[in-house]
């Protein structure tokens, strides 16, 4: 608040058009004087703002040294936990094997428990390093030509088979299908999307089917370089109990099942489908998931038939 306080010699001297001329300049100074306000405010608002950048930067840094102590952590844990359960499959499997000496027909059943109960352990430890090293940023890929044919007959027979009702089925052509992919880590993806259909399918059929979709034509750089754009499609479908399409993103977070109460009726970790979708996109490629509840899903791996290393933009998918 101020005064603008103007004198005159003589009284009466100001006309009409002097008044409006002073009320303008006297207008000008308050708006000066208001603008001089708001600068200082923004300043100070300016300065707080850099002061909580400042902190939220520092507690940024903080959390994610923390998550790489925890990752840290993890991979170390799981790969000392692998030293100890190596050695006891091993002796186990010497035991079945006899080299001790025979079993009799009660040992060699409790022999055969510890070796599946054992197989199972290493499973998920295994899965926890790999989701680790996946974190971590220090899984490798080792590319090579391969048969998308023969990827799915290796996944199909490693996987145990469903109990139950269940018909296992293929559909697969009869002609190699070329992918330029990891073999190891493409068919670790199949085996776990097939054991999730099993594991999830009381009745009915799990279906394995796998097709190639020709590139769209290239354009110069993808010519330039070689890539022809094309992918492999690799779908388990089966008749299960199905996932809501609200759930369709929490089942690919690390750790989480759509039941994931202790009364679940399904055992698992929830780490198999974060693992496969990391590596998927470690091959350059995806997963996608349609389902009915009730009716059952259908889980697609889609890799790049040439050239993943090279592809700059992600794989989209287009299904139904
Ligand atoms: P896990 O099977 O060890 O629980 P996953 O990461 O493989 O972990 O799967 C996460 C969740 O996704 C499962 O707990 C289940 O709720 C759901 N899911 C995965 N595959 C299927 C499927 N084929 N049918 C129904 N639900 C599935």
């Amino acid at each position: 608040v101020g005064a603008l306080t103007f004198y005159f010699r003589e009284p009466g001297e100001l006309c009409e058009a002097d008044r409006s001329l002073l009320r303008l300049v006297a207008d000008q100074m308050a708006a000066t004087a208001e603008k001089a306000h708001l600068i200082e405010d923004l300043q100070k608002a300016n300065q707080r703002l850099r002061k909580q950048n400042v902190e939220l930067e520092a507690r940024y840094r903080q959390a994610e040294e923390a998550r790489r102590l925890k990752n840290e952590f993890l991979a170390n844990v799981s790969h000392e936990l692998r030293t100890p359960l190596t050695a006891i499959l091993g002796f186990a499997y010497l035991l079945r094997e006899g080299i001790p000496g025979t079993l009799e027909g009660e040992q060699a059943a409790a022999v055969e428990k510890i070796e599946a109960a054992g197989a199972t352990l290493m499973g998920l430890i295994n899965d926890l390093l790999d989701l680790t090293h996946l974190r971590l940023g220090r899984t490798t890929v080792e590319l090579e030509e391969c048969d998308a044919v023969a990827l799915a007959h290796a996944a199909l027979s490693s996987v145990n088979p469903p109990t139950g009702a269940v018909e296992v089925s293929c559909e697969l052509p009869d002609v190699p299908v070329p992918a330029l992919t990891d073999p190891v880590i493409a068919v670790r993806i199949l085996q776990n999307l097939l054991s999730n259909a099993f594991k999830f399918t009381a009745a009915g059929s799990v279906t394995l089917r796998l097709s190639a979709l020709p590139a769209p034509p290239p354009s110069l750089s993808e010519q330039a370089l070689g890539i022809d754009g094309g992918v492999v499609l690799w779908e388990v479908e089966d008749t299960g109990i199905g996932i809501e399409e609200s759930d369709f993103d929490i089942i690919f977070d690390e750790f989480r099942q759509v039941d994931g109460s202790a009364t679940r009726r399904y055992g698992g970790t929830g780490m198999g489908l974060a693992l496969s979708l990391g590596l998927a996109r470690r091959l350059g490629g995806d997963i996608a998931v349609r389902s009915t509840p009730g009716q059952g899903s259908v889980f697609t791996l889609v890799l790049p038939a040439r050239g993943p290393a090279a592809r700059t933009a992600p794989i989209e998918i287009r299904l139904g």
